[in-house]
């Protein structure tokens, strides 16, 4: 059983060994008045900890540890494992990675190792055993991190070698192999399991990386395996932590929009708190960082950690405006909003050297206290102080499901034909944007979740159906359920073979339809489609549909299948599974957004909906806490539903009608 963090962290990433010893009690004073209370370090300090294999010298972190566990900061302890020291590289040059292309890295940069190498993996566990023997027992540390933002691939000889073993361990037998990969095509049987090799570009992908494969099961197979090597990695450094140190919650901070290439939902039960690096552009819209947060939240449905973050500029973005007055404050409280129980940023410190120096900080290259973002960091950890306390561990409540699947992720961009715009997670977000747009509280869920506790579960672009997720949908909606799918689902099993028989394949009965054949647009070309009194248009594909039992919700309105269905909707038991056949332009699918929640009787949170975005936490005294964020640069109305009996927990004063750009209240019911 582990210790749960029992603090609500304002903090970031410290690398004070960047830095004389000297100056690192002005930086702990000037962290503490901003009510800064965490700070996570060694994250990438391997080189600075061991300058040979075998040699360890501590003493520069036992410095700082001891200087902020005297100032009482909470620790995040780093195990260094994420940057590999050059002698490293130079002793065991196969702890470099072979890339997509074949070629062997040599040392540089950092994410760089192989998840499979002996040198690596024995030597990373060796510099964890010593840092956890070395600070298990000090209670200023309230976690471990892992690594960092793991990624990437790897096709060298050790994985190539260990691929085939996990192969043996998923198939038995090469019947089973050469069945799930269709080898029948194109010449590609394996008789003995060392004929195997990584589906490379040399071998049989090609196009950039993830983009097109020859043999799409063994190209799923490989992701599915560089995942799970990449875990397996992190499994390693995480029981070596868990043998000094049994308590203390371990982790690694996941990353990206999100990470196509690891599994999230296959690592959440190997971690024990989910950590997320959150870095919108100046120009992202701000239903994408929510929904990348509704899904940190959903892997183990509780809070998440917003583990870093910037407080002012991205270096790495290719512009970094300005943050705009208010807009850090209220777009760390929306990572809050949607379930973050901490708000850390990368870094407290910038760097004076190294390819991050301006990279945003807490303490800037100016080395004031008198600059414009630490006021703004200043007033956020005054606000956190307050609210911190009343919002830990408290939870977000959804009745619609979005599901969101690796598999699929990786089959559907692989899909040889017939259109190569299938962009998974921006086809996604076209639906969560709609229940976003009217703050619909939505979690985003895999497709081994609980659809029971949901009113509506919508999964788009379903292509991939894994045995069983068919019956357990269709008893879902027997049940009561509302189900929402759309063109290219049910088309293959969990090897991309197609199932026979129309598609959806087992999904056909459950939606009532069958589905003959797919109309693939180019770009510029659309469909019209009539949904009630509205016409509307569909693009991307329009799949060419037979209802069986269901009922026609829209049809065509141009081209040669004008008349026949476009979306249907199936009344099966006491539920109901919808079907979309095409991307239908935003207006229409509002309005049939709104016939679906309708039907499962779902409302948002507000039914006045001016543009502003409004959640809501729930603590486990039954105390709910309205998150209300104007997340623009304009100013805009407050949601009708609050102009009465409702306070700011910040000033307890009652919330003015207007809200001012990048406005960002916490409100509650008056008692
Ligand atoms: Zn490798």
């Amino acid at each position: 059983m582990k210790t749960p963090i029992k603090d609500f962290l304002y903090g970031g990433d410290y690398n004070p060994d960047q830095w004389p010893q000297e100056s690192w009690g002005e930086d702990i004073q000037v962290f503490k008045q901003a009510k800064i209370n965490s700070a996570t370090i060694n994250v990438f300090s391997w080189a600075a900890l061991s300058p040979a294999e075998g040699e360890y010298d501590f003493s520069k972190l036992d410095a700082i540890v001891d200087e902020l566990s005297a100032a009482d900061f909470k620790i995040i302890m780093g195990t260094s494992t994420a940057a590999m020291p050059a002698w490293l590289f130079k002793k065991y040059p196969e702890v470099g990675r072979v890339d997509y292309q074949g070629r062997r890295h040599v040392f540089g940069q950092r994410h760089n190792f192989c998840p499979t190498a002996p040198a690596y993996r024995r030597l990373a566990a060796d510099l964890v055993d010593h840092l956890a023997a070395r600070y298990a027992d000090n209670p200023h540390i309230v976690a471990w991190h892992v690594n960092n933002e793991y990624g990437g691939t790897c096709y060298c000889e050790h994985c190539q070698q260990a691929f085939r073993g996990w192969l043996k361990d998923r198939y038995q037998t090469l019947d089973r192999l050469n069945a799930a990969w269709a080898t029948s095509v194109w010449s590609h049987q394996i008789y003995h399991w060392d004929e195997i090799v990584v589906p490379n570009e040399l071998g049989d992908a090609w196009g950039p990386e993830g983009s097109h494969t020859i043999v799409a099961g063994l190209s799923l197979d490989y992701l599915r395996f560089q995942s799970a090597m990449m875990q397996d990695e992190y499994r390693l450094e995480k029981t070596t932590i868990e043998a000094h140190d049994p308590q203390t919650p371990v982790f690694t901070n996941f990353h990206s929009t999100p990470n196509k290439l690891i599994d999230y939902q296959a690592w959440a039960k190997d971690q024990d708190v989910i950590a997320y690096d959150s870095y919108p552009a100046y120009d992202t819209p701000a239903y994408q960082p929510a929904f990348l947060y509704d899904l940190m939240r959903s892997l183990k449905h509780q809070p998440f950690l917003l583990m870093e973050s910037t407080p002012s500029q991205v270096n790495w973005q290719p512009y970094s405006p300005l943050k705009r007055p208010g807009q850090m404050r209220a777009t760390e409280l929306q990572a809050v909003a949607h379930g973050a129980d901490s708000v850390q940023f990368f870094q407290l410190k910038q760097a004076r050297g190294g390819s991050e120096k301006f990279h945003g900080a807490v303490i800037s290259h100016a080395q004031t206290t008198k600059t414009r973002a630490f006021n703004d960091l200043e007033k956020l950890g005054d606000d956190l102080e307050k609210l911190g306390p009343q919002l830990l561990g408290s939870t977000n409540q959804a009745k619609v499901a979005l599901v969101f699947d690796w598999a699929n992720y990786w089959a559907l961009e692989y899909v040889a034909g017939i259109t190569q715009d299938l962009d998974y997670c921006q086809l996604i977000l076209d639906y969560y944007r709609q229940f976003y747009d009217r703050n619909v509280p939505v979690d985003v869920i895999s497709v081994d979740d609980d659809f029971s506790q949901y009113d509506l579960v919508v999964a788009p672009y379903l292509y991939l159906v894994k045995p069983g997720l068919a019956d357990r949908l269709t008893a879902y909606v027997k049940g009561g359920g509302h189900f929402l799918t759309t063109m290219m689902a049910g088309m293959v099993d969990e090897n991309d073979n197609v199932y026979l028989g129309g598609y959806p394949g087992p999904l056909k009965e459950l939606l009532g339809i069958w589905v003959e054949e797919s109309d693939a647009f180019p770009p510029a070309q659309e469909v019209k489609v009539a949904l009630g009194q509205q016409t509307t248009a569909g693009s991307l594909l329009a799949d060419l549909i037979h209802p069986e039992g269901a009922e026609v919700v829209a049809t065509y309105a141009s081209e040669f299948y004008a008349g026949t269905a476009a979306v249907t909707k199936h009344q099966l038991g006491q539920g109901t599974a919808w079907y979309v056949g095409t991307r239908l332009a935003p207006a229409g699918l509002s309005a049939l957004i709104d016939q679906v929640l309708a039907a499962a009787k779902v409302t948002g949170l507000t039914a006045d909906q001016p543009g502003v975005e409004v959640t809501k936490r729930v603590q486990k005294d039954g105390q709910s806490y309205y998150f209300v964020l104007n997340l623009t640069n304009q100013s805009a109305s407050l949601p009708k539903e609050f102009a009465q009996g409702y306070v700011d927990c910040l000033t307890n004063q009652a919330p003015a009608a207007r809200l001012a750009p990048w406005a960002a209240l916490v409100l509650k019911k008056t008692n």
